[in-house]
């Protein structure tokens, strides 16, 4: 095979490495459900950048598309969607000059632009909306594609791989405060503390300086790590805060937490539930759910469906201006299978970066 070259001449290699999902079940037993690959390496279409990937976070969806409970479109697949790299392509038709840019991609790779959802700039809920690693090829690969609308110039002072995680964990968190609706001085509460909640922390710290944060965890080592980033009170998912709470955000895959933050919701506050997927392990506990105690007084749930360009784009600018710059642990691509193991065990402080260049 022969390699080809881009605009500039550089060499694109005809086959690259790439860590790919050949077969969907549970994660535990087996040490490595990603298979290392050579593949083709992608052709952009019209319309569309190839990307040389630097870096790319790693995500509890990933276990969830593994375990088919958000399963890929085909197999194998290349999982994947906080992906920053440089354009080193352009397909036929591009026109916003991004070749040769740092830009990152998120879940979101297309949706298609004309439905009433897109037109309203909701084009997360767009029902041809395509997930980036589940629908199309994502990050776990020295080279993807991406429709150059949906590609994210990364600012300047953010490194490849701490823009990673706020390509989701970032974007997203940043979608659940917005639907949060708080105003300054109202106390939020952050259900789970993980890859998304120490982002949304520090979010919300400037955003709202006047809002008591309070975080719910259940390691005293993410307790500590919240209060150490600025949270007004750490406690465990079932204790409760000194009064009620105005919205809170739930980023567990469990049930219980949701139970918990309905009671401490303040009346008229609003849950906003940031999870993909809730898993059924301790879904028994929704029988003990009270309409006196978890909703009456118009208490309110939502919840975060993926995001769009302009929480993506919102979220980087405002981590360049905070300045945000998340905690990570990175591991060469080849090791993605222990990054995963180790994302399902958890306790470990931030994200989790592959790098791939
Ligand atoms: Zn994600
Ligand atoms: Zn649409």
């Amino acid at each position: 095979m022969q390699n080809r070259r881009n605009q500039r001449g550089d060499d694109i290699p005809a086959l690259m490495r790439a860590m790919r999902i050949h077969r969907l079940g549970p994660m535990d037993g087996r040490a490595a459900p990603l298979t290392a690959d050579r593949v083709e390496t992608p052709a952009p279409g019209p319309c569309e950048l190839l990307l040389s990937v630097s870096a790319c976070g790693v995500c509890h969806t990933e276990i969830d598309e593994i375990e088919g409970r958000t399963p890929p479109a085909k197999l194998p697949m290349t999982p994947g969607h906080q992906v920053v790299g440089t354009v080193v392509g352009e397909g036929p038709d591009c026109r916003l000059g991004l070749l040769h840019e740092r830009v990152g991609v998120a879940w979101i790779h297309s949706a298609c632009g004309t439905c009433e959802w897109c037109l309203q700039g909701r084009e997360n809920l767009c029902p041809e909306f395509r997930a980036c690693g589940r629908d199309a090829a994502g990050g776990y690969a020295e080279f993807m594609t991406v429709p150059e609308t949906f590609a994210h110039r990364i600012p300047d002072g953010i490194g490849d791989l701490e823009a990673t995680p706020l390509l989701c964990a970032g974007a997203v968190g940043f979608r659940a405060l917005r639907l949060c609706r708080l105003e300054n001085g109202q106390p939020l509460g952050l259900t789970g503390f993980g890859a998304s909640g120490h982002l949304v922390l520090q979010m919300a710290n400037h955003l709202y300086p006047d809002s008591p944060v309070h975080v719910f965890a259940r390691s005293g080592e993410e307790r500590e790590f919240a209060l150490s980033l600025g949270a007004a009170w750490a406690g465990g998912t079932r204790d409760k805060p000194a009064g009620s709470l105005n919205a809170i955000i739930d980023t567990t895959p469990a049930w219980l937490p949701v139970l918990s933050a309905m009671e401490v919701l303040a009346p008229g506050g609003r849950l906003v539930i940031n999870a993909i997927r809730k898993e059924d392990g301790d879904r028994q506990v929704l029988a003990e759910l009270d309409y006196d105690l978890h909703l009456w007084r118009e208490k309110a749930i939502t919840t975060v469906a993926n995001v769009t360009r302009r929480d993506v784009a919102d979220c980087l600018r405002l981590a360049a201006e905070i300045p945000l710059r998340p905690h990570v642990t990175s591991y060469p691509l080849e090791e993605a299978n222990r990054a995963l193991a180790e994302l399902r065990l958890g306790g470990i402080r931030g994200a989790k970066v592959l790098r791939v260049l």
